[in-house]
């Protein structure tokens, strides 16, 4: 597979994005779209609305009100919202669009996820990614972008020493070491210039290092997210880390126990935004080994509906972490995910913002399907109400990433990013995968664009043929 030249792919997908953006273009050139008589979830502090309509017009919601009360615009197309219910698009927080590779653009579009965070990827191409769907030549959700992982030095030297057969990753890429503080200035200086949304930091030196690290990420207006990288509750606050993926160290259940709850209060109050990919231990860790095995070799849809839509890449990357699931890791993940929910409930309950991510490029984690399963987790494990959970993948993940101007609550003015749903949330958050329709930035995918828009992602470039190699 990895003799395929790449100019050759890269020609290839030029043509199927712009089938991509033909097919499920249906909409193109739309200017209204009128959702009506529809029981619309706003996400503000408002309850649940029946008999509304929706109108959207030039990708903004241009008007929210009682049906019949409305003038609907001659044109404009008409979506019956009768017995359904409208949501914001969700936001997914963590992702990986280098691993996942270009094609689960469109899976995230299918499952309704019109915000996507890239936590750690080869920049130069996810930033000409996003360029592309601002540029409408590809379809895909609005993305912020972390750039490369900020990684210790120590850390990337092992992963050199690994032989080549057995990392499928090309990490020099998506990584870079940073060994010292003056190491630390120094990347974030040559980083500054490009167009990244904020940092990630997966492992740090030491402590001396990943302080320099975010000293000179907030001199630069960046926040950093990221690993929980000290074993240090207070050189955390001092650095003070902006967020934080997967949770804390199981370590801080030897503290006393009002002690941790004042932490977590410290990180409410500094608004220390945490994604802890619930599903992504429950996913990767606690399925039998043979499923894992069924899943990287089969390539149709018998082991798991959405696998013949994932990128040869990730296969190749989900064939090396099968090897990995050993008995001592699950013995790991059967102590450490009661303490890890146990904390995050405390978190929960003291105000932490709690927001949704999957961790996508983990074994057994897909592209747009598993957000839907975190939000889940969160009712079940966390005790958050329905409406929280759905809050953690709208409103809450938009006000941290100061988009809530535009995206997060269905209100007049906002960019129409939104989710029409076959049944109510809010019974029963399962429901949130009963995908009616999307309105991805005004342009409407009904159910049979959706399931056009899954068939062209399958025969996508990157899903036949490995297309980032070493
Ligand atoms: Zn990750």
């Amino acid at each position: 597979m990895r003799q395929i030249p790449i100019p050759m792919i890269g020609r290839l997908s030029g043509i199927l994005i712009a089938t991509l953006a033909c097919a499920s273009g249906r909409g193109a050139g739309q200017t209204a779209i009128t959702i009506r008589n529809v029981t619309v979830i706003p996400m503000t502090a408002t309850s649940p609305a029946p008999g509304q309509t929706v109108l959207v017009r030039d990708g903004r919601i241009v008007e929210v009100g009682a049906a019949g009360q409305l003038r609907i615009p001659a044109g404009a197309i008409i979506v019956d919202g009768t017995g359904k219910y409208l949501i914001p698009g969700l936001v997914e927080m963590h992702a990986h669009m280098s691993k996942t590779r270009a094609s689960a653009l469109g899976l995230y579009v299918v499952h309704g996820v019109t915000t996507l965070r890239d936590q750690g990827s080869e920049h130069a191409e996810v930033l000409r990614w996003r360029q592309e769907i601002r540029d409408g030549a590809r379809v895909g959700p609005r993305m912020l972008i972390a750039g490369p992982y900020l990684e210790s030095l120590r850390n990337i030297e092992r992963m050199r020493r690994d032989p080549p057969e057995s990392r499928v990753e090309p990490f020099e890429r998506a990584r870079i070491p940073i060994g010292s503080p003056a190491d630390a200035r120094r990347v974030i200086d040559s980083l500054a210039a490009l167009e990244l949304d904020h940092f990630k930091i997966r492992t740090a030196q030491d402590d001396a290092t990943y302080l320099a690290l975010v000293q000179a990420a907030h001199a630069r207006g960046k926040r950093v997210v990221g690993h929980v990288v000290t074993a240090s509750p207070a050189v955390f606050l001092q650095a003070g880390q902006d967020g934080v993926e997967h949770g804390f160290p199981i370590s801080l259940d030897s503290m006393a126990r009002e002690d941790r709850v004042a932490f977590w209060r410290q990180l409410a109050a500094r608004d220390v935004g945490v994604v802890p990919t619930i599903v992504t231990a429950v996913e990767s860790v606690f399925r039998p080994t043979e499923y894992f095995r069924d899943l990287v070799t089969d390539t149709t849809a018998a082991v798991h509906p959405l696998r013949p839509y994932l990128s040869a890449f990730m296969i190749q990357d989900w064939r090396e972490q099968v090897d990995e699931v050993t008995p001592q890791r699950r013995a790991y993940f059967d102590r450490a995910l009661p303490v890890g929910l146990k904390h995050l409930r405390e978190m929960h309950e003291a105000g932490v913002r709690i927001m949704a991510g999957s961790d996508v490029a983990v074994l057994n984690v897909f592209p747009g399907a598993s957000l839907h399963d975190e939000l889940r987790l969160f009712v079940d494990s966390l005790r958050m109400s329905p409406m929280q959970a759905l809050e953690s993948a709208t409103r809450k993940p938009a006000e941290w990433l100061r988009i809530a101007d535009s995206v997060g609550t269905i209100e007049r003015g906002k960019v129409a990013d939104l989710i029409l749903l076959d049944a109510d949330p809010l019974s029963d958050i399962a429901n949130t995968r009963r995908i009616a329709a999307v309105v991805l930035r005004g342009k409407l995918f009904r159910r049979q664009d959706l399931d056009a828009l899954l068939a062209e992602v399958r025969r996508m470039p990157d899903i036949r043929a490995n297309d980032w190699v070493r």
